[in-house]
């Protein structure tokens, strides 16, 4: 009939329609997502979706303490890019993999920062890696211990961390916790540790 071939043609028009939205949307989508890759680097979901951490690890730069002050977050920038760590963001490249290290005298400078997800143990880096400086590692008579001032230094930022995060005292673990590691070290007295975050947070 006259009228049958315009009728049958509409709804193979119709069906076609969707498909090339589909198809612009997905290219569209695409070249937005490249162009946020191209520009920003591959951390850059992570500032949509920042990394929420789900615990904590704490570790030591296994860096002799006579050298350390010597030994901060460039220093140990410079060292894991050599290990060839590394995540962009915009213009910057993030090699240190721990997002804060805690110098001798008590200094607390950042790494990575929180948002992004950290390269500091393997499986756990959604957890925030905090590194003391210096060599806790087991010597017998000869062990080191972090200062003074660097416990209460990670005491004061794993307590403030916790709470922000709402991150339980089990999940504040050494790398050693972990895996295969010494790290931190028996010098870091880690009961000591536990007691004191537990007081802070019973205190907040
Ligand atoms: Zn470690």
């Amino acid at each position: 009939m006259p009228t049958s071939q315009p009728d049958n043609k509409r709804p193979a028009i119709g069906r076609l329609r969707p498909l090339g939205a589909g198809l612009l949307i997905a290219a569209l989508t695409t070249i937005a997502v490249g162009a946020l890759y191209v520009r920003l680097g591959p951390a850059w979901p992570y500032r949509i979706l920042p990394l929420v951490p789900r615990g904590i690890v704490i570790h030591h730069s296994a860096t002799d303490t006579n050298v350390g002050l010597g030994v901060d977050a460039a220093f140990l920038d410079r060292v894991h890019k050599s290990r060839g760590w590394g995540l962009r963001y915009g213009q910057r490249v993030y090699h240190i993999g721990y997002h804060y290290v805690i110098l001798l005298d008590g200094t607390v400078q950042v790494g990575r920062p929180e948002w992004m997800p950290g390269a500091h143990a393997a499986g756990y880096n959604h957890y925030l890696g905090i590194c003391l400086i210096g060599d806790f590692s087991d010597h017998g008579a000869q062990t080191q211990h972090p200062t003074e001032a660097q416990l209460d230094a990670l005491i004061k930022l794993t307590v403030k961390q916790m709470r922000r995060h709402s991150i339980p005292l089990s999940r504040l673990l050494r790398h050693c916790d972990l895996g295969a590691t010494e790290c931190p070290g028996a010098g870091v007295p880690w009961e000591q540790v536990l007691r004191r975050v537990q007081a802070g947070i019973d205190r907040s």
